[in-house]
């Protein structure tokens, strides 16, 4: 009753409970699980506050692990905002006020040497999936120091609700190099070590015994995903351990496998290939580059060209202007393949006057700069202009749903981060797609523990993306929808889970032999249930 693991409440059977001497422990009546997912759905809507909601649903995952699963996988779209983005963001701001139990791994400089030791006191002998983050770039809220834990939490949550990883097989884990967050230096509760960021030599030593650690203490086959990192460390990262360890950075190549399943869906709508397209971004970052890479990728594979070539049609605007070859020598090294021919330009709209692309992605964390002017022009050049606005949370978004469709007349195909509400122009039912990550990341994980993969390759990103894409149907597209709709997100997941599996076998990465023949049917049957089980 005590083991959040265990625990099923008032559903403990008669028997269960003459068993396993629970009798006079409880009340007399035996709930169903349904009836008390009812109750516990009740209750989370009478919490006006959202944070509210987010601590009553922590406070079922320390107390009834597999009910709290059933409500997050019977609920997801209702659920999904708050166990994570935009609630998890408040409650990261407040993790240390709101604090009660302990859940993940905090390592902090003080384990250094030691960090080893320190993940031989976590409770489980096999993990499968680790998400960490140093807490520096906390979705748009940036650093929120050791308080980011809500985030590897947050995700792992979804791993298993979403893509049926055991929850006993996730570890969310905090690394704590201090904070250069003023406000949480100064508050009496803020839970991490309350210095400035350790950077350079110190910060790398600390990351390099933890990689190997990991190593050592899981073997090859666990999957680490980096989450929130700011982009000076992220791109080294996964740079640096891609080659000796199976690393995924969400913030970079999950955002880029969802952005590219959206794109080569709307391709059904818009007509011609990706190779047809002329591309600009708002915003050179994780993302931005994230996803413009996978596209040069993905074009590459489909006409055979070099990818340096297929880059060309693809411009990146950042917080200095259009990215041009003359400004090559300052640039960081993930912008430069993107500094293309081409004389200087400041200000989006002359860049898209210039450009005329027919795919407009924002991806600054800036909001409202798509305007009024940008998307008429988009759409005086363009029959079907595709408008993603990518930023997060709601208030930063380049532009609204019912922006781009009046803007655009009703021509425009919309996506964005944040959700919006469908939305009617002159009669007709236009519903905005959210290219959110949750579509990729449980599933590509599944994909990946299911072949026992030892690498992250990204045909495997190229796989999930297609598998994605190839979801949406008919039905959808009628509605201008480029992404299926989250309520089916376990049979997305299972599908995109064999189709990352399929590659992983394809390229020689997959050690778990022999592979499996109907891998959609291997993925759904070892997705995690959280039906009680029987104790008798
Ligand atoms: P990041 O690595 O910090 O990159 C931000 C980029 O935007 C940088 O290149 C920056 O330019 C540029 N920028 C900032 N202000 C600008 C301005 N006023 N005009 C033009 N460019 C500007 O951040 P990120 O991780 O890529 O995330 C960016 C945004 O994407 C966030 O809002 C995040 O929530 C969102 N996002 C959405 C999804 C999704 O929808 N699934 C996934 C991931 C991220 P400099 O390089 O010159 O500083
Ligand atoms: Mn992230």
């Amino acid at each position: 009753m005590r083991d959040p693991r265990y625990n099923k409440g008032l559903a403990f059977t008669e028997k269960e409970r003459d068993a396993h001497y629970l009798r006079g422990l409880l009340p007399p009546i035996v709930l169903s699980q349904e009836l008390q997912e009812k109750k516990m759905m009740n209750l989370i809507r009478q919490y006006e506050v959202p944070l509210h909601r987010y601590m009553a649903m922590i406070g079922l995952q320390e107390t009834n692990e597999r009910l709290f699963y059933k409500l997050l996988i019977d609920n997801v779209e209702e659920l999904l905002p708050v166990v994570y983005t935009p609630t998890v963001g408040e409650a990261c701001q407040k993790y240390g006020s709101i604090f009660r139990h302990s859940q993940g791994l905090y390592i902090s400089l003080k384990e250094k040497g030691k960090i080893l030791e320190t993940l031989k006191n976590w409770p489980e002998r096999t993990v499968q999936v680790i998400v960490v983050t140093d807490g520096e770039r906390i979705l748009g809220l940036g650093d929120l120091g050791c308080q980011g834990m809500g985030i590897p939490v947050g995700k792992l949550a979804l791993y298993t609700a979403l893509g049926g990883v055991r929850p006993s097989l996730c570890l969310p884990i905090t690394i704590d190099v201090g904070t250069n967050n003023e406000k949480l230096l100064n508050d009496e509760f803020y839970i991490g070590l309350r210095q400035k960021r350790a950077t350079g030599e110190e910060y790398n030593e600390l990351l390099q015994e933890f990689m190997y650690a990991v190593k050592q203490n899981y073997g090859e086959k666990v999957l680490i995903q980096f989450e929130d990192f700011a982009n000076h460390n992220a791109f080294e990262l996964l740079a640096r351990y891609s080659s000796s360890h199976l690393v995924f950075n969400d913030d970079i190549q999950g955002t880029a496998a969802v952005v590219l399943a959206g794109l080569l869906s709307a391709l059904r709508l818009l007509g011609g290939t990706l190779a047809d397209h002329k591309f600009l971004f708002l915003g050179a970052g994780e993302a931005g580059t994230g996803i413009a890479d996978l596209i040069a990728l993905e074009i590459s594979e489909q006409n055979g060209k070099p990818i340096e070539e297929n880059r060309k049609n693809i411009w990146l605007v950042d917080s200095k202007g259009l990215i041009v070859s003359s400004r090559k020598e300052s640039l960081q090294d993930f912008k430069k393949p993107w500094a293309h021919e081409h004389e200087p330009i400041t200000g989006l709209i002359n860049a898209v006057k210039a450009i005329k692309p027919t795919i407009l992605i924002g991806t600054s964390g800036v909001g409202k700069q798509f305007t009024k002017e940008v998307v008429e022009d988009m759409a005086s050049f363009n029959k079907t202009p595709l408008i993603m606005a990518l930023s997060n949370p709601t208030s930063q978004a380049e532009c609204t749903a019912e922006e781009a469709y009046t803007w655009s007349e009703g021509r425009a195909i919309f996506a964005s981060g944040s959700p919006f509400d469908p939305f009617e122009y002159e009669g007709k039912t236009f519903v905005p797609g959210q290219a959110n990550n949750a579509y990729i990341f449980p599933g590509f994980g599944l994909g990946v523990i299911m072949a026992g993969s030892i690498r992250v390759h990204n045909g495997m990103l190229l796989a999930a993306s297609k598998a994605l894409a190839s979801q949406v149907t008919e039905e959808h597209y009628e509605k201008g929808m480029i992404y299926p709709p989250l309520t089916n997100i376990r049979k997305i997941s299972a599908n995109i889970a064999a189709k990352v599996a399929a590659k992983a076998y394809e390229l020689g990465l997959a050690s778990h032999l022999p592979q499996p023949e109907d891998l959609v049917e291997s993925a759904e049957k070892c997705m995690y249930s959280p039906v009680y089980r029987s104790y008798l």
